[in-house]
């Protein structure tokens, strides 16, 4: 998930029930019938199991609805204006709390492949390698556009790339094998090739290694 807003992560948020620091929730999905649901991508929730909200909400929710079930203290980001949620049980929103600090890390990442997306088509004019390097590193990146930065990293004829791809564990064979033809290429292209030893390049006619001093 990539919460757009990331200034919500600087609020905070205090059960007026039991002053309780409420938890950064990821809003439930909204099913078709439940309108629209709370139109916030998150919502500062109260977890406190010893909330009365919380504690007393058990019985009420027997005796007015007749099934199990309580009720949790809700916020909407930038409003102190207190909402209850019905929960079915004490874990519910329990494994949609959000770490605010991975959060903004995740959407950073979000916002770089975004940009990077955005100069692929002119980069090469632009010799620009950095959004191709950036999309092929990003695992999250969608196959498609990893594809077309591969397609287009020997345009750059660039060898200073390979460090870095060879550094990276890509978690897509086909992926790997596009990338390794790529390599492959650019290193014939310029009369190289990757000593078997050290990995250091060398020339591609070369025996002996100038780095590790291997026989090849
Ligand atoms: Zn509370
Ligand atoms: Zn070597």
């Amino acid at each position: 998930m990539v919460i757009q807003n990331t200034a919500v992560f600087d609020e905070e948020h205090t059960c007026p029930d039991c002053k309780a620091k409420m938890s950064c929730c990821e809003a439930p999905p909204v099913h078709v019938g439940d309108g629209l649901g709370w139109g916030s991508e998150v919502l500062f929730i109260c977890l406190n199991n010893e909330c009365p909200t919380f504690q007393g909400g058990w019985k009420k929710v027997d005796v007015n609805y007749g099934h199990k079930g309580t009720f949790r203290n809700m916020q909407l980001p930038g409003s102190t204006e207190l909402n209850v949620m019905m929960v079915a049980s004490e874990f519910a929103f329990t494994g949609s709390i959000i770490d605010p600090v991975q959060m903004r890390e995740q959407n950073e990442h979000y916002q770089e492949r975004q940009k990077a997306v955005a100069k692929l088509d002119t980069c090469v004019q632009d010799n620009d390698i950095t959004p191709v390097m950036t999309l092929i590193l990003d695992e999250k990146a969608t196959p498609a556009d990893r594809s077309k930065a591969v397609s287009l990293l020997k345009e750059f004829n660039d060898l200073s790339c390979i460090d870095a791809i060879r550094n990276h564990t890509f978690k897509k064979t086909d992926l790997a094998q596009e990338i390794n033809m790529v390599v492959s290429q650019l290193l014939k292209d310029n009369f190289k090739k990757e000593c078997p030893f050290c990995a250091e390049l060398i020339k591609a006619q070369a025996t002996k290694c100038m780095h590790c001093k291997a026989d090849i």
